[in-house]
């Protein structure tokens, strides 16, 4: 069985929908260890911001937004039938909730807000106080954790990323179009990109992954790969 040599933090970043946390989900089996997708942390704030009148048309009330944070409770639990982490927000099961297109639309909007992104960031730095974690994000390695023990910058071509995010939402039935699929990955990368606080970029001591014709086992080598050349697992 594969174990960490001590307490590990592994930060996994990159583009939206390019399998951050499909490959953070199956390692953190594989070790043991605690799986955060930070992104549905920001999606839960989204939610909440438009379930109470604090994202209108698009329009987001900052004021009202920074007045209602501290009534928004994030939390992760760990539900044994799918073997994953489900999402809670005030206590309400919102993981299918957070994933639908009106969260995508609005929640790179909410992440470019500087005191939204103060309290994720020490909401998930103090996740990673006591146990192994892996993070993923789109500044876990170069603002949450800076000091992790293996950083990867993940990426696939965006057609791939649409057609993988396009898949997801036929599974479940929703009602868009690829063409809007793309648009939303499109858009949210250029946000994530070009925002001031915290962009989206590849830190200088990241190990690139990019995805586009490698299969989930293959990813998830390469990852073991690194952590054993490191010392960090046996
Ligand atoms: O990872 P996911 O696509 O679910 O994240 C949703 C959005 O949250 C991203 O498009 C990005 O704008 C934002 N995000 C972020 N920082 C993170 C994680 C997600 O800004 N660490």
């Amino acid at each position: 069985m594969t174990k960490v040599n001590s307490k590990l933090i592994i930060a996994i970043d990159g583009y939206s929908s390019c399998g951050k946390s499909t490959v953070a989900k199956d390692l953190a089996k594989l070790l043991n260890i605690i799986f955060i997708d930070s992104g549905a942390m920001y999606r839960c704030v989204t939610l909440y911001a438009l379930q109470n009148g604090i994202i209108h048309e698009g329009i987001i009330d900052e004021d009202l937004l920074i007045e209602s944070l501290d009534e928004i409770n994030i939390t992760f639990k760990f539900d044994v039938q799918s073997k994953s982490n489900q999402t809670y927000l005030n206590g309400k099961l919102v993981e299918s909730e957070i994933r639908g297109p009106e969260v995508s639309d609005n929640v790179s909007q909410i992440s470019t807000i500087g005191f939204v992104r103060k309290k994720m960031v020490e909401l998930q730095q103090a996740m990673g106080q006591t146990d192994s974690i892996v993070m993923d994000g789109r500044d876990i390695g170069t603002v949450v954790f800076p000091q992790a023990d293996l950083k990867l910058f993940m990426t696939a071509s965006p057609m791939i990323r649409g057609q993988r995010r396009f898949k997801e939402y036929q599974e479940k039935n929703q009602d868009i179009t690829f063409d809007e699929v793309m648009e939303n990955v499109k858009k949210r990368d250029y946000m994530d990109e070009n925002r001031d606080e915290s962009p989206l970029r590849k830190d200088d001591d990241a190990l690139v992954l990019d995805n586009s014709d490698m299969t989930k086992q293959e990813q998830l080598d390469f990852i073991v790969d690194q952590l054993k050349v490191r010392n960090l697992i046996k």
